[in-house]
């Protein structure tokens, strides 16, 4: 019987191309959107690379539709295996350049989403006595990063929220993970980013980093640094497939250097001036 796997976020990106090769690989994958109208072009996409998806509308701030995806999945398929907490998005600017209400938005999304769908998930991997979860984080989550505080924050939160469930849930055959990718040419970066209006941008201190950020950003959007999602989604199978309890994957061995200089040096990134 082939795994049942519910991902969250599939509209774009990681999550649309994992559910296309998570399917491709024999699971029975639910990517799940909160517009189900987004479904038609990645139907289209998975049918022309010949895999076939079940659909299902989630939205990650809403514990009504949380609840209710859960239970589609679980009626349709009996059971679930994996859940991919894969949804979220990138809120930029300084810390007192964003709203109270931008950073409740991020938070909503980023952790409290996650944590909605881990608690819709929980009873049923409970009674099957198995199950994995898998969060994504990012890279960020092991250095903090300027005019990010926010979004690395919301991460760090994921990650501190992971460790703390692999012992709670070990006792009962479930498995947690996380996944931290560098950085993914996907819409996070583009379309779905949002950047803080507190200030107005011609009264903003903080104008020529984010200038200079900008800059640096479309160069390294041509260095080698930068993945496509079919390349990074290699991360998403090997965390699926682990059977060594792995706690952390990153998606490029940039990524894999920044978590050993984190994990060897506790003090990595804080500056004790
Ligand atoms: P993406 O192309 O922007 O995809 C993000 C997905 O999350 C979209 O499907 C979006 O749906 C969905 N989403 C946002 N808010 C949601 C909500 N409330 N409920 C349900 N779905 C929601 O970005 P991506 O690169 O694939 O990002 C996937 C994950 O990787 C995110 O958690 C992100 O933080 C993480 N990540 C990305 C990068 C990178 O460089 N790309 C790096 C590190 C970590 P809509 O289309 O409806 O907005």
């Amino acid at each position: 019987m082939s795994k049942v796997i519910l991902i969250t976020g599939c509209s774009s990106g990681l999550g649309r191309e994992a559910s296309i090769q998570l399917s491709q690989r024999g699971y029975r994958v639910f990517a799940s959107m909160r517009n189900l109208k987004d479904k038609e072009a990645v139907q289209e996409e998975a049918r022309q690379r010949g895999a076939s998806l079940d659909y299902v509308q989630l939205d990650v701030n809403d514990n009504v539709s949380v609840e209710r995806a859960v239970q589609a999945v679980i009626s349709k398929a009996g059971r679930i295996d994996v859940l991919i907490n894969n949804a979220g998005y990138g809120l930029t600017g300084a810390l007192e350049t964003v709203t109270m209400e931008e950073i409740q938005e991020q938070y909503d999304t980023n952790v409290f989403g996650v944590i909605r769908c881990v608690q819709a998930v929980l009873p049923c991997m409970r009674k099957q006595r198995s199950g994995t979860i898998i969060n994504i984080s990012s890279v960020i989550a092991l250095t903090g990063g300027p005019l990010s505080s926010i979004y690395a924050s919301s991460k760090f939160a994921v990650e501190g929220l992971t460790e703390s469930l692999v012992e709670e849930l070990a006792p009962f055959g479930i498995r947690v993970c996380l996944i931290e990718p560098g950085l993914v040419l996907t819409r996070f970066s583009e379309e779905n980013k949002k950047t803080g209006t507190r200030l107005p941008y011609s009264d903003n201190p903080y104008r020529e980093m984010m200038e200079e950020q900008t800059r640096l950003f479309s160069q390294l959007k041509s260095s080698p640094a930068a993945q496509s999602a079919e390349e990074a989604v290699a991360a998403y199978i090997e965390a699926v497939e682990d059977t060594s309890f792995r706690l952390r994957f990153q998606t490029n061995p940039r990524g894999s250097a920044l978590a050993r200089r984190r994990f060897v040096n506790p003090n990595q990134g804080v500056s004790l001036k």
